[in-house]
């Protein structure tokens, strides 16, 4: 395993490659973004996706609209720009305000533009696991027979992931809020690949045991009292790899998006 291969190198060179073969298409892959009102969150995140798609000489066209836009000019909007023979993929950036029903608005996606990969019928994978598995394979991790746990249940992660290990033949335990610290260190004790994603700051610590051969990889990120940045897992786990919080799965996240935007461009010249 090429423990060796930081996530920032690793998300560089891909990002390079991406770019080499962005520029020779003869027009450039688009996503679009639709986002409502401003959470100091999602506008960091749109900023952060606009960067990224700019870098590689992808389009990210942002359709902004104020907080108190109704349900029905909300759905008009998303159904005009998913039909735009242009847009390759569409994000509808969440949350959306609480008078919006998300479901009804999500699902006016394309499956095929459906870049987020949350839709039960996309094609496309969830970005975070699949920036965790991509990263995994380019560093030669070993998926097939080995122990998977995955700490936390979320549609948008937990569950996709647990789902991707599976399809990797690996033997996936998930564990989540109501599962029992004796138990949970029974499946950090045999667990080759354990994810984190709670949220819960310094969750996964020395109270558990870990193989030594184990690879740790941090996907909740929460700013705590100190201001700080923090993963769910305290730094320095007596593992063979732990990655970083932040600069590590936040990128992977990152960089999954610019791969299902090419694939959504890719299906979109042989099908639009
Ligand atoms: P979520 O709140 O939807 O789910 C959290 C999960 O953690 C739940 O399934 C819950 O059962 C479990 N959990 C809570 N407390 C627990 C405990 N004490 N022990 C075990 N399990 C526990 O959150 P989410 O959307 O899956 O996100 C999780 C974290 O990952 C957040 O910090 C989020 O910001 C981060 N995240 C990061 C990226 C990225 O790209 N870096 C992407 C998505 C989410």
């Amino acid at each position: 395993m090429r423990t060796d291969l930081s996530i920032k190198d690793y998300v560089r060179e891909e990002k390079e490659a991406l770019k080499k073969r962005v520029s020779t298409f003869e027009k450039a892959p688009k996503m679009a973004i639709v986002k409502v009102g401003h959470d100091v969150g999602s506008d960091s995140y749109v900023k952060g996706k606009v960067k990224d798609a700019t870098e590689v000489g992808m389009l990210a066209e942002v359709h902004q609209y104020d907080e108190t836009i109704n349900q029905e000019t909300l759905m008009e909007e998303v159904r005009r720009i998913n039909e735009d023979p242009s847009v390759d993929g569409l994000i509808v950036q969440l949350p959306l305000p609480k008078h919006i029903k998300e479901a009804e608005v999500t699902a006016l996606i394309d499956p095929h533009k459906d870049i987020d990969g949350f839709l039960p019928n996309s094609p496309f994978i969830p970005c975070t696991p699949r920036g965790i598995v991509d990263y995994l394979e380019a560093i030669g991790f070993v998926f097939q027979g080995r122990n998977a746990l995955v700490i936390g249940r979320s549609g948008i992660v937990g569950k996709p992931l647990a789902k991707l290990l599976l399809s990797k033949d690996m033997n996936v335990t998930v564990t989540h809020s109501k599962t029992t610290h004796e138990d949970m260190d029974y499946y950090t004790r045999h667990a080759d690949l354990i994810a984190v994603a709670t949220g819960k700051a310094g969750l996964l610590d020395n109270s558990y045991h870990f193989k030594e051969d184990a690879v740790v990889v941090d996907v909740g990120i929460s700013r705590g009292e100190d201001g700080h940045l923090h993963g769910d897992a305290v730094p320095g786990l007596p593992v063979a790899l732990q990655t970083p919080v932040p600069g590590g799965v936040g990128l992977l996240t990152r960089l999954s998006l610019l791969k299902n935007v090419l694939e959504a461009y890719e299906y979109g010249l042989l099908h639009r």
